[in-house]
């Protein structure tokens, strides 16, 4: 089934519009709006059963320009080339606009992976790197987590690639459990840079947390560390939308237990309950009086459909395109402020760059430090895209573009056109 909204034109619509404003010519970015590389691989696997099932899996490979391409790998369903190549993207603009020295990928396995074995999975994966082996690698491309991955999935993959070259390589992964190389830190990092983006600010603006109430969609790795790391900063989560629909407690959820909750149902609140929770509609969810939306699970979630009726006047984009380019033009004109994904979620590339940094060195950074350098990239980055929102006076989004997207030409054009 074709999908509704196609995220690839999404990211060319903001990228055209932001080579416009910076006054680049066409041979500039040409080169930006196509990915240096696709892949899509066919992923055999032999299912407990004893039948095999093929996967399609994709790795796509949008920028090498300013550093070895990096980008998490998705297990969803509905993962095709599109969604892929706009996520791929998507990581050149973010590894720009926090300035580390990467390019951008990404990769999926179009499956639902809740109707997978835990061994059927870790085959999966395994087969999937030996299907990308020849493009991925510490100096080459470093996959990390995203949608249904995690640590597990992260080991998985470290393991084939270290046993298909015959040694150990922590660096072909981030995002990886401590175990084997991980970073402290890294499973907080993008709910923590999100938070950090958002008390950036609110200090631009004059405000402060003051109990502001939080509708958050996803309730995941970014969801759920952003909503317990907002609350304990003074936010008030009252709404909670996922897969199984949506709660609201105008007083406030108990983050902590909905939280341990979600640990032991996969990620989702199905079935949760506590004094003053009520069940709403995703419409209802949408619009509900909250001054915040924080979007953290999938791409398109805010579109013409709902854009009208939402009340929030901060949209604190998680998750990876989550609004439409048509959603953007309503709550622009409506005076909604969003801080975009390229920005609001890119502490997680941060501390895999961290990670990887690490793991290259063979040395080991305490917790601490991280979350301060993290601190510090977080808010140079957010310092430079709202100077250029204020000087071009233009919004988060396109200032954000503007600064990932001169950082990216003015490398390419150093590098210039191979041969
Ligand atoms: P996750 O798998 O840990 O959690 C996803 C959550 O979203 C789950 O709670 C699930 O129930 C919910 N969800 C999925 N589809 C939904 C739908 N259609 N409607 C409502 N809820 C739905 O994933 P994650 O790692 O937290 O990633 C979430 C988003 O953040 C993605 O867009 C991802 O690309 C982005 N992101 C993740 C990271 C990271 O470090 N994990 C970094 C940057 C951006």
């Amino acid at each position: 089934m074709e999908k509704k909204y196609n995220p690839y034109e999404n990211m060319l619509a903001v990228l055209e519009e932001a080579a416009g404003k910076l006054g680049l010519c066409r041979d500039d970015y040409i080169a930006l709006c196509s990915p240096e590389r696709e892949l899509t691989v066919s992923v055999p696997v032999v299912m407990d059963d004893g039948r095999v099932e093929i996967f399609q899996g994709y790795r796509v490979q949008h920028s090498s320009v300013r550093g070895p391409y990096k980008g998490g790998v998705r297990f969803h369903p509905e993962a095709d080339i599109d969604e892929v190549k706009a996520l791929a993207a998507w990581m050149t603009w973010k590894c720009a606009v926090v300035n580390i020295p990467y390019g951008g990928a990404k990769g999926g396995i179009r499956v639902d992976p809740d109707l997978l074995s835990t061994k059927e999975l870790a085959r999966m994966t395994k087969r999937y790197v030996a299907q990308i082996l020849p493009i991925i690698g510490p100096e080459q491309d470093i996959p990390a987590p995203d949608l249904n991955t995690d640590g597990q999935v992260m080991a998985w993959m470290m393991d084939a690639y270290s046993m298909l070259k015959g040694y150990a390589v922590p660096a072909v992964v981030t995002g990886k459990p401590l175990e084997i190389g991980g970073s402290l830190g890294r499973v907080e990092a993008t709910g923590r840079g999100v938070v950090l983006t958002l008390m950036s600010y609110l200090e631009k603006m004059g405000l402060a947390p003051d109990n502001m109430k939080v509708a958050v969609q996803g309730f995941g790795n970014v969801g759920s560390t952003g909503a317990k790391l907002l609350k304990e900063n003074g936010f008030s989560i009252v709404a909670i939308n996922d897969v199984d629909g949506s709660v609201y407690n105008p007083d406030g959820i108990d983050i902590a237990r909905a939280l341990d909750y979600a640990q032991r149902h996969h990620k989702t609140l199905a079935g949760y309950t506590e004094p003053g929770l009520t069940k709403i509609s995703a419409a209802e969810f949408w619009a509900l009086p909250v001054d915040i939306l924080f979007p953290a699970a999938m791409e398109n979630q805010i579109n013409e459909d709902n854009a009208g009726s939402i009340k929030a006047r901060i949209v604190l984009e998680g998750a990876n395109g989550p609004t439409t380019v048509e959603a953007d033009a309503i709550l622009n004109a409506k005076g909604v402020d969003i801080i975009p994904d390229i920005l609001a979620n890119a502490g997680g590339v941060v501390v895999s760059y961290f990670e990887w940094v690490q793991n290259l060195e063979a040395f080991t950074w305490e917790e601490d430090e991280i979350n301060k350098k993290l601190a510090v990239m977080m808010k140079k980055a957010f310092t430079e895209v709202w100077h250029v929102s204020k000087e071009k006076k233009v919004p988060l989004r396109m200032a954000a573009y503007m600064v990932a997207l001169d950082r990216v030409v003015r490398a390419r054009n150093l590098r210039g056109v191979f041969p």
